[in-house]
Protein backbone atom coordinates (compact mmCIF):
# COMPACT_ATOMS: atom_id res chain seq x y z
CA UNK A 1 0.00 0.00 0.00
CA UNK A 2 2.62 2.44 1.01
CA UNK A 3 4.40 1.35 -1.91
CA UNK A 4 1.50 2.37 -4.23
CA UNK A 5 0.65 5.71 -2.73
CA UNK A 6 4.27 6.92 -3.06
CA UNK A 7 4.27 5.67 -6.62
CA UNK A 8 1.24 8.20 -6.84
CA UNK A 9 3.44 10.95 -5.48
CA UNK A 10 5.82 10.12 -7.92
CA UNK A 11 3.77 11.00 -11.14
CA UNK A 12 2.07 13.67 -9.49
CA UNK A 13 4.98 16.68 -10.58
CA UNK A 14 2.75 19.36 -9.34
CA UNK A 15 1.60 17.95 -6.42
CA UNK A 16 1.56 15.88 -3.24
CA UNK A 17 -0.45 14.61 -0.95
CA UNK A 18 0.45 13.77 3.02
CA UNK A 19 -1.59 11.24 5.15
CA UNK A 20 -2.40 12.95 8.55
CA UNK A 21 -4.83 9.93 9.31
CA UNK A 22 -3.68 8.10 12.54
CA UNK A 23 -6.27 4.92 12.13
CA UNK A 24 -3.88 3.08 9.45
CA UNK A 25 -6.78 -0.03 8.82
CA UNK A 26 -4.95 -0.89 5.33
CA UNK A 27 -5.71 -4.77 5.60
CA UNK A 28 -3.59 -7.63 3.49
CA UNK A 29 -3.83 -7.73 -0.26
CA UNK A 30 -7.50 -8.78 -2.15
CA UNK A 31 -8.44 -10.22 -5.85
CA UNK A 32 -8.76 -7.54 -7.80
CA UNK A 33 -12.48 -7.13 -7.65
CA UNK A 34 -14.86 -7.12 -10.66
CA UNK A 35 -15.97 -3.77 -11.79
CA UNK A 36 -18.87 -1.93 -10.03
CA UNK A 37 -20.89 0.48 -12.31
CA UNK A 38 -24.07 2.41 -10.67
CA UNK A 39 -27.24 3.43 -12.45
CA UNK A 40 -26.43 6.44 -13.67
CA UNK A 41 -22.03 6.45 -13.01
CA UNK A 42 -20.54 3.61 -15.56
CA UNK A 43 -17.77 1.42 -14.46
CA UNK A 44 -15.12 3.49 -15.60
CA UNK A 45 -16.22 6.34 -13.45
CA UNK A 46 -16.59 4.05 -10.02
CA UNK A 47 -13.02 2.78 -11.08
CA UNK A 48 -11.41 6.58 -10.93
CA UNK A 49 -13.46 7.74 -8.31
CA UNK A 50 -12.00 4.90 -6.43
CA UNK A 51 -8.49 5.88 -7.32
CA UNK A 52 -8.94 9.49 -6.30
CA UNK A 53 -10.62 8.48 -2.95
CA UNK A 54 -10.10 4.73 -1.09
CA UNK A 55 -7.69 3.42 -2.46
CA UNK A 56 -5.83 6.81 -1.13
CA UNK A 57 -6.97 6.98 2.01
CA UNK A 58 -6.46 3.43 3.49
CA UNK A 59 -10.02 2.05 2.23
CA UNK A 60 -12.38 4.61 3.41
CA UNK A 61 -14.43 7.74 2.06
CA UNK A 62 -13.12 10.57 3.78
CA UNK A 63 -15.35 13.67 3.50
CA UNK A 64 -16.45 16.83 5.07
CA UNK A 65 -19.37 17.00 7.14
CA UNK A 66 -20.22 20.72 8.12
CA UNK A 67 -20.03 23.71 6.34
CA UNK A 68 -16.04 24.62 5.45
CA UNK A 69 -14.90 27.71 5.86
CA UNK A 70 -11.33 28.47 3.52
CA UNK A 71 -9.12 31.40 4.22
CA UNK A 72 -6.84 32.73 1.98
CA UNK A 73 -3.70 33.36 4.01
CA UNK A 74 -1.77 35.50 1.81
CA UNK A 75 -3.93 37.86 -0.13
CA UNK A 76 -1.32 39.56 -2.59
CA UNK A 77 -2.37 37.71 -5.90
CA UNK A 78 -5.89 39.41 -6.48
CA UNK A 79 -6.37 36.63 -10.15
CA UNK A 80 -5.91 33.80 -7.14
CA UNK A 81 -8.25 35.26 -4.42
CA UNK A 82 -10.59 35.94 -7.59
CA UNK A 83 -10.30 32.32 -8.94
CA UNK A 84 -10.80 30.98 -5.07
CA UNK A 85 -13.81 32.69 -4.84
CA UNK A 86 -14.93 31.41 -8.38
CA UNK A 87 -14.00 28.07 -7.37
CA UNK A 88 -16.10 28.43 -4.04
CA UNK A 89 -19.26 29.65 -6.08
CA UNK A 90 -18.97 26.64 -8.30
CA UNK A 91 -19.09 24.05 -5.38
CA UNK A 92 -21.81 26.05 -4.02
CA UNK A 93 -24.10 25.59 -7.19
CA UNK A 94 -22.91 22.27 -7.65
CA UNK A 95 -23.36 20.63 -4.39
CA UNK A 96 -26.27 22.91 -2.85
CA UNK A 97 -26.99 21.82 0.68
CA UNK A 98 -24.68 18.56 0.37
CA UNK A 99 -21.51 20.89 0.94
CA UNK A 100 -21.52 24.06 1.94
CA UNK A 101 -18.25 26.33 1.14
CA UNK A 102 -17.57 30.18 2.18
CA UNK A 103 -14.62 32.04 2.36
CA UNK A 104 -13.82 33.38 5.71
CA UNK A 105 -11.74 36.51 6.79
CA UNK A 106 -11.20 34.92 9.98
CA UNK A 107 -8.18 32.34 10.13
CA UNK A 108 -9.31 31.12 13.63
CA UNK A 109 -12.75 30.40 11.96
CA UNK A 110 -11.04 28.36 8.89
CA UNK A 111 -11.32 25.04 8.51
CA UNK A 112 -8.81 24.68 5.01
CA UNK A 113 -6.36 27.24 5.12
CA UNK A 114 -4.62 28.37 1.42
CA UNK A 115 -1.15 29.35 1.36
CA UNK A 116 0.07 31.05 -1.92
CA UNK A 117 3.54 31.72 -0.58
CA UNK A 118 6.87 29.74 -1.00
CA UNK A 119 7.54 26.47 0.64
CA UNK A 120 9.21 27.71 3.45
CA UNK A 121 6.87 29.78 4.60
CA UNK A 122 4.70 26.77 4.13
CA UNK A 123 6.14 24.24 5.78
CA UNK A 124 6.89 26.35 8.64
CA UNK A 125 3.07 26.14 9.23
CA UNK A 126 2.15 23.23 8.33
CA UNK A 127 5.55 20.72 9.99
CA UNK A 128 4.26 17.81 8.95
CA UNK A 129 4.65 18.46 5.00
CA UNK A 130 8.38 18.99 5.52
CA UNK A 131 9.72 15.58 4.39
CA UNK A 132 7.11 15.45 0.96
CA UNK A 133 8.08 19.23 0.03
CA UNK A 134 12.23 19.70 0.68
CA UNK A 135 13.11 17.29 -1.74
CA UNK A 136 10.64 17.17 -4.17
CA UNK A 137 9.50 19.29 -7.19
CA UNK A 138 6.05 19.83 -6.34
CA UNK A 139 4.25 22.94 -7.05
CA UNK A 140 1.32 22.67 -4.96
CA UNK A 141 0.18 20.28 -2.02
CA UNK A 142 -3.25 19.59 -0.22
CA UNK A 143 -3.03 18.39 3.41
CA UNK A 144 -5.73 16.75 5.57
CA UNK A 145 -6.51 15.81 8.82
CA UNK A 146 -9.39 13.10 9.56
CA UNK A 147 -10.82 10.57 11.77
CA UNK A 148 -13.77 8.08 11.21
CA UNK A 149 -13.94 9.30 8.04
CA UNK A 150 -14.70 13.11 8.84
CA UNK A 151 -12.44 15.47 7.48
CA UNK A 152 -11.47 17.86 10.09
CA UNK A 153 -9.38 20.27 9.21
CA UNK A 154 -6.76 21.10 6.40
CA UNK A 155 -4.74 23.17 4.01
CA UNK A 156 -4.03 23.74 0.69
CA UNK A 157 -0.64 25.22 -0.94
CA UNK A 158 0.55 27.04 -4.29
CA UNK A 159 3.86 27.32 -4.51
CA UNK A 160 3.99 30.72 -6.03
CA UNK A 161 7.67 31.51 -6.42
CA UNK A 162 8.49 28.09 -8.25
CA UNK A 163 5.49 29.15 -10.68
CA UNK A 164 6.48 32.75 -10.35
CA UNK A 165 4.67 34.69 -13.54
CA UNK A 166 2.89 31.36 -14.82
CA UNK A 167 -0.37 32.85 -13.75
CA UNK A 168 -2.32 29.90 -15.76
CA UNK A 169 -0.12 27.39 -13.88
CA UNK A 170 -1.24 28.56 -10.42
CA UNK A 171 -5.27 29.02 -11.77
CA UNK A 172 -4.55 24.88 -12.54
CA UNK A 173 -2.86 24.52 -9.57
CA UNK A 174 -5.53 26.11 -7.29
CA UNK A 175 -8.47 24.27 -8.59
CA UNK A 176 -5.61 20.72 -8.56
CA UNK A 177 -5.49 21.21 -4.26
CA UNK A 178 -8.95 22.40 -3.61
CA UNK A 179 -10.66 19.06 -5.19
CA UNK A 180 -8.11 17.39 -2.89
CA UNK A 181 -8.60 18.85 -0.06
CA UNK A 182 -12.79 17.93 -0.82
CA UNK A 183 -11.37 14.68 0.04
CA UNK A 184 -10.35 13.46 -3.19
CA UNK A 185 -6.68 12.40 -2.23
CA UNK A 186 -5.37 10.73 -4.65
CA UNK A 187 -5.04 11.05 -8.81
CA UNK A 188 -6.76 8.39 -11.39
CA UNK A 189 -5.37 7.37 -14.55
CA UNK A 190 -8.26 6.18 -16.04
CA UNK A 191 -7.56 6.72 -19.50
CA UNK A 192 -11.13 7.77 -20.10
CA UNK A 193 -10.60 10.49 -17.01
CA UNK A 194 -10.51 14.06 -18.58
CA UNK A 195 -9.83 15.46 -15.07
CA UNK A 196 -7.84 17.88 -12.97
CA UNK A 197 -6.36 15.56 -10.91
CA UNK A 198 -5.16 12.99 -13.29
CA UNK A 199 -2.47 11.05 -12.71
CA UNK A 200 0.24 13.51 -14.59
CA UNK A 201 -0.57 17.11 -15.46
CA UNK A 202 -3.04 17.16 -18.56
CA UNK A 203 -1.64 19.49 -21.09
CA UNK A 204 -3.09 22.63 -22.03
CA UNK A 205 -3.91 23.28 -18.19
CA UNK A 206 -7.58 23.01 -17.09
CA UNK A 207 -8.86 26.05 -15.93
CA UNK A 208 -11.94 24.87 -14.95
CA UNK A 209 -13.61 21.59 -13.14
CA UNK A 210 -14.52 19.14 -15.96
CA UNK A 211 -17.82 17.50 -16.16
CA UNK A 212 -16.00 14.54 -15.01
CA UNK A 213 -14.78 16.21 -12.17
CA UNK A 214 -18.15 17.60 -11.20
CA UNK A 215 -19.69 14.30 -11.65
CA UNK A 216 -17.03 12.95 -8.79
CA UNK A 217 -18.00 15.54 -6.97
CA UNK A 218 -21.24 15.23 -6.96
CA UNK A 219 -20.93 11.32 -5.99
CA UNK A 220 -18.77 11.79 -3.12
CA UNK A 221 -21.37 14.16 -1.71
CA UNK A 222 -24.48 12.16 -2.32
CA UNK A 223 -26.07 11.55 0.76
CA UNK A 224 -25.62 8.23 0.46
CA UNK A 225 -22.40 7.97 0.07
CA UNK A 226 -21.22 8.32 3.96
CA UNK A 227 -18.13 9.14 5.84
CA UNK A 228 -15.60 5.97 6.76
CA UNK A 229 -17.36 3.58 4.04
CA UNK A 230 -14.89 1.37 2.80
CA UNK A 231 -14.65 -0.27 -0.74
CA UNK A 232 -17.50 -3.01 0.13
CA UNK A 233 -20.05 -0.58 1.59
CA UNK A 234 -19.38 2.05 -1.15
CA UNK A 235 -19.74 -0.61 -4.07
CA UNK A 236 -23.11 -1.01 -2.53
CA UNK A 237 -24.09 1.80 -2.70
CA UNK A 238 -23.03 3.43 -5.80
CA UNK A 239 -25.02 0.37 -7.28
CA UNK A 240 -28.30 2.49 -6.42
CA UNK A 241 -26.86 5.72 -7.87
ZN1 LIG B 1 -2.27 16.10 -6.58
Amino acid sequence: MTKRVFASFIICFSCSILFSCTKDSAKGTAPPPEPVSGKTYSADEVTAFKQMTLKNTFNRIIKWQKKVFFYIVHTNYPYMTQEVDNILDEINQLLGSNLVVERTNDWNAADISIFLTDRATYITAEPDTKGSLENSAYTGLAHLKWDQGIISRGSVFVDMIKTAGDTVQQRYLIHHEIMHALGFYGHTSSPSAYTVLYHYTLMPYILNYTTFDKRMMLLLYNPAIRANMNETAFDEAVKAL
